[in-house]
């Protein structure tokens, strides 16, 4: 493919923006430049802002149901061009395509739950909760909100925010990123053709800047972020002192808990498919492996040679397993994590350093990583790796495993493999993890479920996508009525008693 250039979506339309500052688009799997990014600027950002907020109050008197046939005619014609999307996700973003399109698949699996809006912001109502008085509560849109999202699901983690932002009757401003920007205008493109009024979303492109931007515009009233951790803090503290709404959901580090009672085939599947898929690059991937008791040496034993087989190369090639990183910095970062953690005393049982594709020397690629004996106070394991390494830490019960798993910072994902239900069930109800799984290895929620971590892994109070997302995107307003007829007769200086 050509070079191309990448620009925003502003009142329905590309646009060039005041095109000040731009970025390079690689491709990762052949490390070379593909494309080039406009970089927003603030004026850029107010112009998006002053259309979406002009086309945010016509929206949210547009019916329910009207709102959710344009989501229904989108919903078509993404499922209709879900090679496109997946086609650009793997040129960008590096991840085999049958991944790509599963990434598409889960999105549209929010569009479809977004369809469903009418139902969803239906009120309560209680009718005559004193004489001639009833009570009821809707749901009202908050106006212009933005969503500022991370490399890795440059497709699924918009669509978790915007067909709920806009079928809750909001216009939405997304800020995609840097990384692998072009999925965000065809979105765009298809839900203008779908029938979305100009205005009702919007990208703007860019990096911090512009993030900061969004953070301090006082047009904005609500702000979704995806990412790391750091950056989700950053937000979750610059948004909410700027007085809007902020979910902000990080890092992760999950760990898979293998009790000597577990199929050790299916473990090892789980483990493969949970920490290599997509190159380790999930929030929800799991980085270790917690064998518990004498499960450590046959779990290794028969791990060990399926990583070393990993197929890897460029997304589009036939049976690939596994594609490169995201850009040259995070080749080089998960390698020095790999070199640090076998400085401290890990067993690199399997060492992705150094690995070259035939006919892609220059992508950014590291080898399918496994390490053995790693201890709490490495950094391999304090720090997400966000990479094809998986971690094997030996504890002697379930007991210490537990321990691992709460003083660990982040909370995102868990799971246990096991065949006693008792233990499983103790380990649910225990675990402080926002999301679990038993004999399940990324228990990612359903989109008519909500998603999200516990402690360093989520900021704020809503979790993602899902019946959360539409009360984050909504105000509850609560209604009291009466008619002259029966109001009571005389001022009422106290709380009445009798109802
Ligand atoms: P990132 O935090 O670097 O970037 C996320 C977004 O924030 C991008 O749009 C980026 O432009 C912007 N950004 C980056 N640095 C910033 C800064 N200093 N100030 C303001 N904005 C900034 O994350 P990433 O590398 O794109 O994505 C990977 C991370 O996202 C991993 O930590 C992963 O665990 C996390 N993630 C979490 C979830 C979840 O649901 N919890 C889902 C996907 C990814």
């Amino acid at each position: 493919m050509s070079h191309y250039e990448v620009a925003h979506w502003i009142n329905g339309a590309v646009s060039r923006g005041q095109a000040k500052g731009q970025q390079d688009i690689y491709n990762p799997a052949t490390g070379a430049v593909q494309g080039k990014l406009l970089l927003g600027s603030a004026a850029d950002l107010d112009a998006a802002v002053a259309s979406a907020t002009k086309a945010a109050k016509a929206w949210a008197q547009t019916p329910a149901l009207a709102r959710s046939r344009v989501l229904f005619k989108f919903l078509s014609l993404v499922q209709e061009r879900r090679e496109v999307l997946a086609d650009a996700l793997v040129r960008e973003h590096g991840k085999t395509l049958p991944d790509a399109l599963g990434e598409v698949a889960r999105g549209i699996e929010n569009i479809e739950f977004a369809t469903a809006m009418p139902q969803l912001l239906k009120g309560e109502y209680t009718e005559q909760v004193a004489r001639g008085l009833d009570a009821w509560s809707v749901r009202q849109p908050l106006g212009v909100v933005a969503g500022i999202t991370p490399f890795n699901f440059p497709a699924m983690v918009p669509m978790w925010m915007y067909p709920l932002a806009i079928g809750c009757g909001n216009a939405f401003i997304l800020k995609p990123s840097e990384r692998d920007p072009s999925a965000s205008l065809l979105m765009a493109q298809w839900l203008k053709e779908a029938g979305l009024p100009d205005g009702v979303f919007s990208v703007i492109q860019g990096d911090k800047d512009i993030v900061d931007a969004i953070l301090a515009h006082p047009g904005i009233a609500a702000v979704s972020f995806v990412g790391s951790t750091p950056v989700a803090e950053h937000i979750y503290k610059v948004g909410s002192a700027h007085g809007k709404r902020v979910q902000a959901l990080g890092g992760a580090k999950n760990h898979m808990v293998v009790m000597p009672d577990a199929d050790l085939e299916q473990a090892v599947d789980a483990l493969m498919g949970a920490a290599y898929g997509s190159a380790g690059e999930r929030c929800m991937a799991i980085s270790v492996a917690v064998a518990v008791g004498d499960a450590a040496d046959a779990l290794v034993a028969a791990l060990a040679p399926k990583v070393a087989a990993l197929k890897i190369g460029e997304g589009h090639g036939a049976g690939m397993e596994m594609g490169p990183l995201i850009t040259r910095a995070s080749q080089q970062r998960v390698e020095r994590l790999i070199g640090e953690g076998v400085a401290a005393g890990a067993k690199a049982v399997v060492d992705g350093r150094g690995y070259r594709v035939p006919g892609h020397e220059d992508g950014f690629f590291v080898g399918g990583t496994l390490l053995d004996g790693v201890s709490a106070d490495m950094s391999c394991y304090t720090e997400e790796i966000f990479g094809p390494v998986l971690c094997v830490v030996r504890v002697p019960d379930l007991a210490a495993a537990l321990a691992l798993i709460e003083a660990n910072e982040y909370a995102n994902g868990v799971a246990i493999f096991t065949r006693d239900g008792h233990v499983a069930r103790e380990f649910v109800h225990h675990i402080q993890v926002g999301m679990v799984g038993v004999n399940v290895p990324l228990p990612v929620p359903m989109a008519f479920n909500s998603f999200g971590g516990w402690k360093r892994s989520l900021f704020g109070d809503h979790h993602a996508y899902g019946p959360e997302a539409v009360r984050f995107y909504t105000k509850h307003k609560a209604v009291m009525q009466r008619w002259p007829d029966s109001l009571p007769k005389g001022p009422q200086f106290a709380f009445p008693q009798n109802n």
